[in-house]
This record gives structure tokens, C-alpha cells and sequence, in this order.
């Protein structure tokens, strides 16, 4: 597929789309039914129903017994670690493999010409990022992600909260179900901005930020405080009145979905003439530009709001420019201040 119809490409090869991701239109169109229509398709399909899906996957067939999840112990802990170790290898890994590795698109839609196994660097365990990042998502990503299921679900079997049952409040949780990507986008702007603090970012976050190009496992390469937190969106459904399913999904949604901002390529090819949007654009810039776009794709435009939006148009670069100038303008400042 020529991606040059959608996008254009620098003299580096690097590839960005024409089109600039846009915040939600019921902000600003709430009552265009049109809109409506297309909007919740996209909403919906496909990766929403991807990850309404999985959740129903582990709520039937992979989750241990509620008994047995009232006391804590090794064997149904480790069993969810490795239910969601294998989940991911095989999600993260066959993107991994059948783009970044047998590369079978090239380079056609990617944000950045390079593949990080051309770029070695000293910030990488062994100097590789993909080694790097895979540890990382196993021993820490992925283990503070199962501590989050295990508080949920040991709460819920333990009953120290509600569980609302669907029969008698079918409106309700469905307008929950219905949230839950916003409360994951606010949740994750809220944690990214906290850990985009100078010490939080120093000695927490900048794990996650060495990737500048992410691959599929760079989603969930992250230090064991910015993991917990990330995933404990789900432990919402704890203080809200809610039900353990929609918590799950909930979860799944920040382990599986974290996949969507570090795919690095615009569209994914899967035949000659279909094509998935990855989503990835705005997240690809927070990691490019560091200082923008703290959250999602502006379904809450939180960072439209506080001055953080770049969708990549020229616009957008501008702001960013104008932002910077200002803080390093008040650093100087600071620094030339004689105290007296
Ligand atoms: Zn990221
Ligand atoms: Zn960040």
C-alpha cells in the first residue's frame, strides 16, 4: 500500500500522517447524530471489543474459582502472572515479530525509519532496547499489573465491597462498561503528569521514556512504582460501586491497551488493501517531544485543556515551541535571581 497517500515523509524517512488526530467531537458537536454513529464504531471496533473479548476469555475459562480467590496464596497468583505473561508474548509478541522483526511492511507508515535494533545504546540493559524492554515488561510490568488483579479480585471474592449484580442494575454497569475508556484516559494523564514531575521523572518514569522510538515492548517497560499505578486504574471499581467483571475489563484495558500507543507504525497492513489504525500517533509524540500529549487520543481532551495537545500539525509544533520558550524564559529567570 503507497502510505504517501495518506501522509508524507522527511528526508530522515520518517513518516507522519496528513490528517491530525482530532479530540473527540462531542466536545464540541455533541448533538450531531452522524457523528455519533461513526464515533462509536470506532469507539467499539475493534480494539475496545479486542479487550471486552480477552476480559470475557479470562472471567470464563481463565480466572481461578472465587473460593479459592478469598485467600491469597502462590498458586492462583502465579497462574494469573502467567496467564497474562502469555497473553502478552502473544499479543505484543506476534506484532513485535511480524513487523519489527520480519518486517513486513518496512517501513510504510512508520513514525520513525529506524527499528531499535539499529540503534544500541548504553541506556539499554545490554545495550539492546528490545532486550531491554522484554525484561522489563516480565519483571516488573507485567508482575505489578498481576498484584493490581490480585487486590481486585481477593476484594471482590472477600466481598469487602459491593458487587452489583447485572440483573438488578443492567443500565448502570452498562453506562460503566460505556466509561471505561474514559476513566482509564483521565487515570492515565492524572499518574503521567504526576510521574512527569522532575524527581518522580528522574527516577521512575525515564525507564519507560529511554525508548524515544517504542516498539510493542516498550508499552509496559516501565519501573515497578509508574506499573502499580498505571494499572491501578482498575482498583476504581473498588470505590465506585461497580462489578469485578467490568474491573477486570478495566484492567485489561491499561495491560493489553497499553500496546496501542507503541506500535510505531500509523496503520498496520494486514492484506493487500485492508488496513488497522494503530492509534499510536499521539503517544508516539509524548515520547518524541517528552512535554506533550500526557494522555490518550483526546477522548477527555485533558491535555487540550492544559495546553499539552500536539497532534503534530504545524500548529501544534508551534505551541509546543511557544511552551518551551516560556520554561526555559522562568528558568533563567530563576537561576539570575540574586536572593536578598
Ligand atoms: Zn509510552
Ligand atoms: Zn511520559
Amino acid at each position: 500500500m503507497d502510505d504517501l497517500l495518506y501522509g508524507t515523509r522527511n528526508k530522515r524517512g520518517d513518516w507522519s500522517p496528513r490528517q491530525h488526530p482530532e479530540v473527540a467531537f462531542f466536545w464540541s458537536r455533541p448533538l450531531d447524530l452522524r457523528a455519533w454513529g461513526k464515533f462509536l464504531i470506532g469507539y467499539i471496533w475493534p480494539w475496545n471489543a479486542f479487550h471486552v473479548a480477552v476480559t470475557l476469555l479470562y472471567w470464563n475459562v481463565l480466572l481461578p474459582d472465587w473460593d479459592t480467590m478469598k485467600t491469597l496464596s502462590w498458586s492462583w497468583v502465579l497462574w494469573l502472572y502467567m496467564v497474562n505473561g502469555i497473553g502478552i508474548f502473544l499479543i505484543y509478541g506476534s506484532i513485535e515479530a511480524i513487523y519489527y522483526w520480519k518486517r513486513k511492511q518496512g517501513t510504510r507508515f512508520k513514525y520513525n525509519a529506524k527499528f531499535p535494533s539499529e540503534q544500541p545504546s548504553d541506556v539499554f540493559w545490554f545495550k539492546s532496547q528490545n532486550i531491554d524492554n522484554f525484561l522489563r515488561t516480565y519483571l516488573s510490568g507485567i508482575v505489578f499489573w498481576t498484584l493490581v488483579e490480585v487486590i481486585l479480585l481477593w476484594t471482590f471474592a472477600n466481598g469487602y465491597v459491593p458487587w452489583l449484580s447485572w440483573a438488578q442494575n443492567p443500565y448502570y454497569l452498562a453506562l460503566l462498561v460505556f466509561l471505561t475508556p474514559m476513566i482509564h484516559e483521565v487515570h492515565f494523564f492524572l499518574i503521567h503528569r504526576l510521574i512527569h514531575t522532575p524527581f518522580l521523572y528522574k527516577w521512575v518514569h525515564s525507564v519507560h521514556h529511554n525508548s524515544v522510538n517504542p516498539s510493542p515492548w516498550s508499552s509496559l517497560s516501565m519501573h515497578p512504582l509508574e506499573t502499580f499505578l498505571y494499572h491501578a486504574v482498575a482498583l476504581w471499581h473498588l470505590v465506585i460501586p461497580s462489578n469485578p467483571l467490568i474491573g477486570l475489563l478495566q484492567l485489561n484495558m491499561a495491560g493489553y491497551g497499553a500496546l496501542n500507543g507503541h506500535i510505531g507504525f500509523d496503520k498496520l497492513e494486514l492484506t493487500d488493501d485492508a488496513t488497522l489504525d494503530s492509534h499510536a500517533y499521539i503517544h508516539y509524540l509524548h515520547h518524541k517531544y517528552f512535554e506533550v500529549n500526557y494522555g490518550g487520543d483526546g477522548l477527555i481532551p485533558l491535555d487540550q485543556w492544559f495546553g499539552t495537545w500536539h497532534d503534530g500539525s504545524k500548529e501544534g509544533r508551534e505551541r509546543m515551541e511557544a511552551r518551551y520558550a516560556k520554561k526555559v524564559a522562568r528558568m533563567n529567570k530563576a537561576s539570575t535571581e540574586v536572593p536578598r
